[in-house]
C-alpha cells in the first residue's frame, strides 16, 4: 500500500515536472521555430516581390525596347523614301532600275526588309521586291490586306500635310516622315510592315500627284530578328508564340496588327533574381535554421538539465521537509497531510481509517542512562521493525521522540488489534547495539475513525488518549480509543482544577508511616501528602501526584510538603523523618534554597530529614541535579532511592550518586512469599546495599513471615502496615505524649 502510493506520488510528481517544463520549454521552442519560420518566409516573401519587381522592369524594358526597334525599322526606310530623288524615280517618272537599288535591294541587304511594295495614289502596287529581287506586283496581294489597315493612316497624315512648296537652293529638310507599321501573319510568317509616303526631302522636286506613292517595307519576325533581340536586351528563351500559347510563367509581349489584334507572342523566361538569390541562400538559410535549432535543442537540454537538478533539489528538500531524518519515516507534516487526504475519502458509509500511537516506555531512561547514540539506535531499530510489521499501513511515521504513528485504511477492530499486538511483540525483542543489550517496550493507542469530518488533530488526539490509558494500565499495553475516555479526561482536567483549588484552600494534610528496626522500635517516619477532597473523599497521592506533575502543580505541592512537615516534625527530635521530592523538584535551581528557607522558617534540623528520590529523579543527569544533590548532603540531609529495584538502571545511579539508604521496593516484599525470584532479588539488593556500605529499608512489609524473611537475609529496617499505617501527625504526637507519661510513671 505505502509502495503503491510511493509509485502514485512519483507518477504525480513526473506529471508536475514535466508541465513545469513544458510551462518554461513550450514556449521558448515555439518561439524559437516560430522565429525561424518567420524568417524563412519573410525571405521567400521578399525574394518574390524581388522577382515581381524585377520582371515587371523587364516587362518595360522589352515593351519599349519593341517600340525603339520598331522605330529604328522605319527610321532606316526614311532616307531611300524621304528624298527628291525618290520623288523624281517613283512619283514623277517610275525608274525600276532605281527602285531595285534605291529600295527594294538596299533595305533587303542592310536592313534584312524581304519584302517590299510600292503602290500610287490610287493604291495600286507598281513595283514588288521579295529577298533583294524584282517580282510581279501580284506578289502584293498578300500584303494588301495589312497595306489597306496602314494606308488610311498614311493618307490621313498626307492630305495634313502642309502644302509643299518648291526650296531651290535651300539645304534644310522640307518634310517630315509619315509612316505607319504594323504586325500582319502572311504565309505563317509575323511580318513588321512599314507604310512610308514617299516625299521630297529639300523639296528641289515636289510630288507630281496629290497622293504620292506609298513604300511597303515588311520585315519577317524570324529566328534572326528574335536572336538579335534576345541579345540586345539580355533575355532567355525569347520565342514567338500563337496567343495563349505562351509556356506558363513566362513574361510576354504582344505583337498586335493595326486594328489591335494580337497576332502573336513574343515570351521569355523572364529572369528571376529573388529565386535565384533563395536557391543560392538555400544552403545557407538551411545551415542558419539547424543552427537556430540546435541552440534551441541546446537551450531545452542544458535548461532541461538544471530543472532536473533543481526539481531534484527541490524534492530532495520536500522529501527532508516532510521526512524525518534519523528513521526516514514520514514526520508529522507527512502525517497530517496523508492522514487528512485518507480522512477526506470517509463518507460514513463503510470507510475507516484505523491510527495507532506507538509511544516507547521509559525511552528517556534509555537516553539518561546509554546516552543519545543509544537513543538513536533504539529508534531507528524500532521505526525498522514497524516497517516489517506493519506491511498493510498506508504510513508508518515518526511525530519526534519517541512517539511514531501507524496509519492503515482498515475498519476492522479484531485486524488493528492483532497489528497492535505484532507491534508491542516486535518492540519488545532486546536491541543488540555497540552500546550493549537495550531493552524496550511500548504502549499503543489505537483508534478507528469511521464517521466523516474528522480532521487529522482530533483523529490523533483519540488515538492518543487511548495509549495514555495504556499508559495508565501500567505500559506495554494497546488499548482502543473509547468514548469515554474523553470523559477520563474531561475528568482529569476537572481534577487538576480542583488539586489547584485544594492547595490554595488548604485541602491537603501529611500522615507519617513508621519506619521500625528488628526490636518494632520506631527509628523514622515517612512522610505521605493525603488529599482530603471535599466531595469525592480521600484522594490519594498515586492519583495527584503524577497529574500535579503533568500540569505544573508540583512546585506549590512540593513546596506544602516541605512546609508542612518540617513545621509538623520539627519538634520530634529523636527520630528522622524521610521526605518524597519528585524528579520535577530536584531538578530545580533553586530547590535546595527552598528546603533551607523552610526548614529554617520551622526550626528544624535539616540533618534529622531524608529526601527520597526515585531512580528517574536522579537519571536526569542534568548539573542542576546533581548540584542539588551535592547541596543536600552538604547540608546533612541523607539521601534514599525510592523504589529500588522497578527501575530501569538502578546500578548505574547507584555508581553516580552517593546515596544514604536503599528502599527495597514493596512489590518485590509483597511476592517474596510466593516467588523464589523476587526472593532472590530483594537478597541480591540487600547485599549490595551491604557491598556499597549502604542501609537498607524494605517498603510495604505487610506479615510477620516477610519481616523474618527480610532479617533474615540481612535486612534490618521495616515499613509497612505491619510495623505502622501512616497517620496524622496529630496522632503521632498524641501517642507520643502518650508513651513519654507510660516511661513517666514507670
Ligand atoms: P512511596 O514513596 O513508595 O510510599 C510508600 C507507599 O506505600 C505509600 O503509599 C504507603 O502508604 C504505601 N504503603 C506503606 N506500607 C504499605 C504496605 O504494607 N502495603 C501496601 N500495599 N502499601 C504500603 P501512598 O501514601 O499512597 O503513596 C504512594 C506514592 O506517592 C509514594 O510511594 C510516593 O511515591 C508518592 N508520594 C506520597 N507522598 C508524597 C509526597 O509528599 N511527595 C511526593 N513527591 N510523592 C509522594
Ligand atoms: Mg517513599
Ligand atoms: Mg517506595
Amino acid at each position: 500500500m505505502a509502495c503503491f502510493w510511493g509509485a502514485g506520488l512519483t507518477g504525480l510528481a513526473k506529471q508536475y515536472r514535466d508541465r513545469r517544463k513544458s510551462r518554461l520549454f513550450g514556449p521558448i521552442v515555439v518561439m524559437a521555430l516560430g522565429a525561424a519560420l518567420l524568417l524563412v518566409a519573410l525571405a521567400v516573401f521578399l525574394l518574390h516581390r524581388f522577382d515581381a519587381a524585377a520582371a515587371e522592369r523587364e516587362q518595360h524594358m522589352v515593351e519599349n525596347g519593341l517600340e525603339r526597334q520598331l522605330h529604328e525599322f522605319d527610321a532606316v526606310i526614311v532616307p531611300q523614301v524621304n528624298w527628291d530623288d525618290a520623288v523624281k524615280k517613283l512619283d514623277h517618272q517610275f525608274d525600276p532600275a532605281w527602285a531595285d537599288f534605291n529600295v527594294g535591294n538596299y533595305l533587303y541587304t542592310f536592313n534584312g526588309f524581304t519584302r517590299t511594295f510600292i503602290v500610287d495614289g490610287e493604291g495600286k502596287p507598281f513595283y514588288a521586291s521579295i529577298d533583294g529581287e524584282r517580282v510581279g506586283t501580284e506578289n502584293f496581294a498578300r500584303f494588301s490586306a495589312i497595306a489597306s489597315q496602314l494606308l488610311p493612316e498614311i493618307r490621313k497624315a498626307e492630305a495634313a500635310r502642309p502644302a509643299l512648296k518648291p526650296r531651290p537652293g535651300k539645304d534644310n529638310i522640307l518634310t517630315v516622315p509619315i509612316q505607319a507599321n504594323g504586325f500582319a501573319t502572311v504565309d505563317g510568317q509575323v511580318y513588321l510592315v512599314v507604310a512610308t509616303l514617299v516625299q521630297p526631302d529639300f523639296g528641289r522636286i515636289l510630288p507630281r500627284h496629290a497622293r504620292a506613292p506609298v513604300t511597303f517595307t515588311a520585315l519577317p519576325f524570324d529566328a534572326a530578328m528574335l536572336k538579335a533581340f534576345s541579345e540586345r536586351y539580355l533575355l532567355d528563351r525569347l520565342e514567338l508564340v500563337a496567343p495563349g500559347r505562351s509556356p506558363q510563367g513566362n513574361a510576354q509581349v504582344a505583337l498586335h496588327s493595326p486594328k489591335g489584334q494580337a497576332l502573336a507572342l513574343l515570351t521569355w523566361q523572364p529572369r528571376e533574381p529573388g529565386t535565384m538569390l533563395l536557391d543560392q541562400l538555400r544552403l545557407p538559410m538551411l545551415g542558419v535554421l539547424a543552427l537556430i535549432a540546435f541552440t534551441a535543442f541546446t537551450i531545452v537540454r542544458r535548461g532541461s538539465r538544471v530543472l532536473n537538478d533543481l526539481f531534484a533539489s527541490e524534492a530532495r528538500a520536500r522529501e527532508l521537509a516532510l521526512h524525518d531524518t534519523l528513521t526516514g519515516l514520514p514526520n508529522r507534516a507527512k502525517l497530517f497531510e496523508r492522514l487528512g487526504a485518507l480522512l477526506g475519502q470517509i463518507d460514513g458509509k463503510g470507510g475507516a481509517v484505523a491510527v495507532l500511537c506507538v509511544d516507547l516506555d521509559r525511552f528517556k531512561d534509555v537516553n539518561d542512562t546509554l546516552g543519545h547514540g543509544a537513543g538513536d539506535v533504539l529508534i531507528e531499530q524500532v521505526a525498522e521493525r514497524l516497517r516489517r510489521v506493519c506491511t498493510d499501513a498506508a504510513l508508518i511515521s515518526r511525530l519526534g521522540g519517541d512517539e511514531f504513528v501507524v496509519v492503515c485504511d482498515r475498519s476492522s477492530r479484531e485486524w488493528v488489534e492483532a497489528l497492535g499486538l505484532r507491534i508491542l511483540t516486535a518492540v519488545r525483542e532486546p536491541v543488540v547495539s555497540a552500546y550493549g543489550k537495550i531493552e524496550a517496550s511500548c504502549s499503543i493507542g489505537m483508534a478507528i475513525i469511521d464517521d466523516a469530518g474528522v480532521v487529522p488533530g482530533e483523529a490523533l488526539r483519540r488515538a492518543d488518549l487511548a495509549l495514555y490509558r495504556s499508559k495508565e494500565l501500567g505500559r506495554m499495553q494497546a488499548s482502543f480509543f473509547e468514548p469515554a475516555m474523553d470523559n477520563a479526561l474531561r475528568e482529569r482536567r476537572a481534577l487538576e482544577a480542583d488539586l489547584r483549588l485544594g492547595l490554595s484552600r488548604d485541602q491537603l494534610e501529611m500522615v507519617y508511616q513508621p519506619q521500625v528496626d528488628e526490636a518494632g522500635r520506631i527509628i523514622a517516619y515517612e512522610a505521605l501528602v493525603r488529599w482530603n477532597h471535599p466531595d469525592r473523599g480521600v484522594i490519594p497521592p498515586a492519583v495527584f501526584v503524577p497529574l500535579a506533575e503533568e500540569s505544573g502543580l508540583i512546585q506549590p505541592l512540593g513546596e506544602f510538603v516541605l512546609r508542612r512537615v518540617f513545621a509538623e516534625t520539627a519538634a520530634w527530635k529523636d527520630k528522622r523523618i524521610a521526605i518524597n521530592v519528585s524528579p520535577l523538584q530536584i531538578r530545580l535551581p533553586g530547590f535546595v534554597a527552598l528546603v533551607t528557607r523552610l526548614a529554617a522558617r520551622a526550626g528544624a534540623d535539616p540533618a534529622r530529614y531524608e529526601i527520597e528520590l526515585t531512580e528517574t529523579a536522579l537519571l536526569a543527569d542534568g548539573p542542576v541535579t546533581a548540584a542539588n544533590f551535592d547541596a543536600l548532603k552538604r547540608l546533612g540531609l541523607t539521601i534514599a532511592l525510592d523504589d529500588f529495584g522497578t527501575g530501569y538502571s538502578s546500578l548505574s545511579v547507584l555508581q553516580r550518586f552517593p546515596v544514604d539508604k536503599i528502599k527495597i521496593d514493596r512489590a518485590f516484599v509483597g511476592c517474596m512469599e510466593e516467588s523464589a525470584e523476587s526472593e532472590a532479588l530483594v537478597e541480591a539488593i540487600i547485599k549490595l546495599a551491604d557491598a556499597l556500605d549502604l542501609a537498607v529499608i524494605a517498603e510495604g512489609v505487610e506479615t510477620e513471615e516477610q519481616m523474618a524473611r527480610l532479617s533474615a537475609l540481612g535486612c534490618h529496617e521495616f515499613q509497612g502496615h505491619l510495623t505502622g499505617l501512616p497517620i496524622s501527625a496529630a496522632a503521632i504526637e498524641t501517642t507520643r505524649l502518650r508513651a513519654r507519661r507510660i516511661r513517666r510513671r514507670a
